[in-house]
């Protein structure tokens, strides 16, 4: 096996054990990247020189024996979205196409205190709106398991690039779905954590009430050791909170409980997922999981509401993008002639932002205006509080709930880009989840022949707030019993 198709766990013993070095692993991710990229797309940014100098650095302790943390000298990606000081960090946007951040992210900080090694940062839809990476102002990245298809998005470039392994995790942003589509896409574990577990400081903002920072990772038991490094309550970020730590879930019950809602079962869902989905279930059943039929009744208003609520908050927070505080900024006609203000932030914005960011700052302003926001963005809110109840009251009888992450396997590039409402239809099982700030995992659950490829299906469990753990017990039990066939 080569290094960079290590897992996290794998890796770090083989590390400890001084049986190849952090520099090593390095290379082997850089090897792979350079092979691979050229056909995949993943990176906006490779950043081999601070990761290579990173994985020394770990290499000094692991030779002077000092301990030596689960992350340190692992290599990484992360969205770029998601602030590094010092480097470019562009959302993939035109608007911020030379943006360099003044400051780490805490989740960065977090992870540079382990001594991770980043080898660079990744591709994404433009402010992270988008189900496919093609709204990226700056390339398409492209599937690993097959060429002509979406890697998923808006973190497309984060799984794409942990399922080729160029790295072993990567750090993506959920705001309807973008950690958990893209994983499901791509073969790979991704979380959204319960919201406010993982510190949005340094995240740039798209829905701030739904956004949320996770890991991806080969495996579910790596996801946990992630989540572990990355949680926790951040002065920057009030609506931050400290994970109360649950004892092990499995252990504590004899038989624990998964519900199936039957609102995620549903016409023009492709048959062959639905039939995957329906076999695991199944596997559950067989591995001692009560599995019981349960409704989550206001499912059907979850992707209307996630489209208004969303629209409203990604309007409000454009407004940053200027022309005059950040980025791009146009200030002068085609003849020299310097623009007033008004032509300033009208212009810069024009052509600094694409047409998906547009659309949904149109409808967001829309949707708050006067005689509007009762209409559309309170009557939101109000169904907000009815998912909720929905939620309260499955997780009364059930442990956790399982659904598909997704209801077709990825698409063709160019297959949904022009439909924008075809396109949002991609996320009806992913948001209701952020819509209510539950944690849910996607993972791996088998593979789909479509066209001579094998196309992976992602099964989404869906725990409690707070509820990780669970999701980590049942996910790793399924994993390794899946695996092992
Ligand atoms: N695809 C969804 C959207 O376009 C989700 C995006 C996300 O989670 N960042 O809004």
């Amino acid at each position: 096996m080569l290094l960079n198709e290590l897992n996290i766990k794998q890796a770090h013993q083989g590390l400890i054990e001084k049986k190849f070095s952090a520099l090593e692993l390095f290379e082997a991710c850089r090897k792979k990247i350079e092979d691979a990229n050229s056909k995949i797309n993943a990176f906006l940014l490779k950043t081999y020189e601070s990761g290579e100098a990173a994985a020394k650095e770990i290499d000094k302790k692991i030779k002077a024996n000092e301990n030596i943390g689960l992350l340190a000298g692992i290599p990484v990606v992360i969205k770029d979205n998601i602030l590094v000081q010092g480097i470019v960090t562009t959302a993939a946007s035109q608007i911020l196409e030379n943006y360099i951040a003044s400051y780490d992210a805490t989740v960065i900080t977090k992870l540079k205190q382990e001594g991770y090694v980043m080898m660079g940062k990744t591709n994404m839809d433009e402010f992270a709106m988008g189900g496919s990476t093609e709204n990226s102002s700056f390339q398409k990245t492209y599937n690993p398991h097959d060429l002509e298809r979406v890697p998923g998005g808006s973190s497309g470039g984060s799984a794409a690039a942990l399922s080729s392994n160029m790295c072993l995790y990567a750090l993506g942003s959920d705001t309807g779905g973008s950690i958990r589509q893209p994983a499901a896409f791509c073969g790979v574990v991704g979380l959204k954590p319960t919201y406010g577990t993982v510190s949005r400081h340094g995240l740039i903002a798209m829905g701030s009430s739904l956004d949320q920072i996770g890991p991806f990772s080969k495996t579910v038991s790596d996801s946990k050791i992630i989540f572990q490094a990355i949680k926790g309550k951040d002065s920057h970020d009030s609506t931050s909170l400290d994970f109360p730590e649950r004892l092990n879930a499995v252990n504590k019950k004899n038989k624990l409980t998964i519900g199936i809602p039957k609102e995620y079962f549903i016409d023009g869902m492709d048959p062959t997922v639905d039939k995957t989905i329906r076999n695991a279930i199944q596997e559950f059943e067989k591995l001692g999981y009560n599995i019981k039929k349960i409704n989550l009744p206001h499912t059907e208003y979850a992707l209307a509401v996630y489209y208004i609520i969303v629209a409203a908050e990604v309007s409000a927070n454009m407004s940053r993008y200027d022309g005059i505080r950040y980025g791009y900024s146009k200030r002068s006609d085609a003849n020299g002639k310097s623009l007033g203000f008004n032509d300033i932030y009208c212009q810069s914005r024009e052509i600094g932002l694409g047409s998906e960011v547009k659309r949904r700052i149109m409808l967001g302003t829309y949707i708050l205006s006067a005689g509007y926001y009762d209409a559309f963005y309170l009557k939101a809110q109000k169904v907000r509080s009815l998912l909720k109840q929905d939620f309260d009251k499955a997780f009364e009888t059930v442990d956790c709930i399982l659904t598909p992450t997704c209801p077709t396997v990825a698409f063709k590039i160019g297959e949904k880009i022009n439909d924008p409402l075809t396109m949002y239809l991609s996320d009806i099982f992913t948001v209701a989840v952020n819509i209510v700030g539950l944690p849910a995992m996607s993972m791996p659950c088998g593979f789909i022949d479509v066209d001579n490829k094998k196309l992976p299906v992602g099964l989404q469990l869906i725990g409690p707030q707070f509820g990780e753990t669970i999701l980590f017990e049942i996910g790793s039990h399924y994993e390794t019993q899946h695996d092992s066939k």
